[in-house]
């Protein structure tokens, strides 16, 4: 994977230079600005540090873009660090200019604006555009992504004119999308002036298909079309329609059916942003191929976020992002003090992730396999009057999966059990009410089962070994 490297004078992997010299980072996003975050805190860091960032603001927490548009919240509040922050800490940061070229040769690159700056080390943190649907008509006037301030800025206006939406996509960041849009026309009270419908289009037969099951999707449905969404599901896109004057108007369906929009957003996924870096001649798939150390085909070249790809995965959450900075930062300051000398410079591990919808009102939280295969153990709890649903696969013992809406509190003990892997047999039938029923079973069984070397110490989730 490394062989056509040009830079044979690059470091290797392995050893890493005493300190970089000059290390610039593309993309001023959440996974950009978090290593800076990290490298400034380190001893033995690189000793100029460069941000580029194509948006025109600093770095801000994406994740708040929902609740930004929903009302929830001010705009203000979303900034990660103010330029100063970057000024006091030496970091140059160089806003509103896309980077267009790398040289990695020479290792320079140029922005689209003509500059040209020298790097020793390179991090490409560029992130992901939304994933297009293979249809016609995406370039109307009126179809917008929800991928970063601009795109909420328009869907804000769009939600105070009021009038109809339709959303292409059922999973998370659509129906986040969808509530904020209704939520943010009921804030303006354009319901009442000129009324304003939503419309969550899902390709599959259930929302959010990859996370929850069909009993815990049909709760969220009916919740959401409660609020006053309008779900479609086993929605085959086939167009957007033209009013003849360049403006959507309508989406077409496969079976015919015509949904009259005035606005559509688009949220059936991301694409890892991948150009600039296949540009350069990097390995690359569907992201940017790194190893475990976040080091793309060329050793002068680190890719980080949702550009890159891992062992044939790419990223849409920001935990395992977080972990990654960890790794790379490590790696960009090999004699740092943050690290004891017997310490191996850390090295990237996948791990499952948990999911959670951020809807306020709505709690849900997910992780592992969704549909149980044959050796699975299923146990299931439901109170529909409630609203509480909750959903364990277990195997030989061992929990390998959770479904959970309503009451969640439970959720990350789950997880915490499902990585350690520990066996829950000796407290199955408390297990689906939560940690403190299921822990004094545990509890009593461990007491009855003394083991005088290393009491339980394989049975331990990661919190209690910590505690
Ligand atoms: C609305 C929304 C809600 C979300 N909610 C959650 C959530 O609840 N939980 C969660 O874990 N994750 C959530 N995410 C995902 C999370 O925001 C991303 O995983 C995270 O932002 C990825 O960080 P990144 O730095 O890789 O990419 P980004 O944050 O997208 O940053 C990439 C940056 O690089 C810039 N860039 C790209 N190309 C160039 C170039 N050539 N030159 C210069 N700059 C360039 C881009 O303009 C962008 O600013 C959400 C995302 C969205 C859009």
């Amino acid at each position: 994977m490394h062989s056509d490297d040009p830079t044979p004078d690059a470091p290797s992997r392995d050893e890493g230079p005493p300190t970089i010299d000059h290390l610039v980072i593309v993309g001023s996003g959440m996974a950009g600005q978090r290593l800076v975050e990290a490298l400034v805190q380190r001893e033995g860091a690189p000793r100029r540090i460069t941000l580029i960032g194509a948006e025109a603001c600093p770095a801000y927490n994406r994740i708040l873009l929902s609740p930004l548009l929903a009302g929830e919240m001010e705009r203000e509040a979303l900034t990660l660090r103010g330029a100063d922050w970057y000024a006091e800490h030496g970091v140059e940061l160089v806003l509103g200019e896309r980077v267009e070229r790398i040289d990695r040769a020479a290792r320079r690159l140029t922005t689209a604006g003509g500059r040209e700056i020298a790097y020793d080390r390179l991090v490409l943190a560029t992130g992901s555009t939304p994933a297009l649907p293979p249809v016609d008509g995406l370039e109307l006037d009126g179809v917008h992504a929800f991928r970063d301030l601009d795109d909420a800025a328009a869907l804000t206006r769009v939600a105070e004119r009021g009038g109809r939406a339709v959303v292409i996509g059922g999973g998370l960041l659509g129906l986040e999308a969808a509530e904020g849009l209704r939520k943010r026309a009921l804030h303006k009270r354009a319901r009442e002036q000129d009324g304003m419908s939503v419309n969550v289009l899902q390709r599959a037969s259930r929302l959010m298909n990859r996370q929850l099951d069909a009993t815990a999707a049909g709760l969220l449905e009916a919740e959401l079309e409660g609020r006053g969404l309008e779900i479609v599901t086993g929605a085959d896109l086939e167009r957007l329609e033209d009013d003849g004057r360049g403006r959507v108007c309508a989406v077409r369906l496969a079976d015919g059916r015509r949904l009259a929009a005035d606005c559509v957003v688009l949220a059936i996924g991301i694409a890892p942003s991948v150009e600039l870096g296949r540009r350069a001649g990097l390995e690359v798939h569907r992201g940017i191929v790194v190893d475990d150390s976040l080091t793309s085909s060329d050793p002068a070249i680190h890719a980080l976020g949702e550009c890159c790809e891992f062992e044939g995965r790419t990223y849409g959450l920001v935990e395992p992002i977080w972990r990654q900075v960890e790794v790379l930062a490590a790696h960009l300051s090999p004699h740092s003090s943050n690290t004891t000398p017997d310490d191996e410079t850390p090295r990237y591990v996948e791990r499952p992730c948990a999911t959670k919808l951020k809807v306020s009102g709505i709690s849900l939280y997910a992780f592992g396999p969704i549909e149980p295969d044959d050796d699975h153990e299923v146990l299931t709890y439901h109170d529909p009057e409630h609203g509480d649903y909750r959903r364990l696969l277990l195997r030989d013992g061992r929990l390998e999966g959770a479904v959970l809406y309503g009451d969640t509190a439970a959720g990350p003990w789950y997880f915490a059990e499902a990585l350690a892997g520990r066996n829950l047999d000796a407290c199955r039938q408390a297990l689906l009410f939560g940690p403190a029923d299921a822990r004094a079973l545990l509890d009593a069984t461990n007491a009855a089962t003394p083991n005088p070397a290393t009491p339980h110490a394989q049975d331990r989730s990661p919190q209690e070994e910590a505690a």
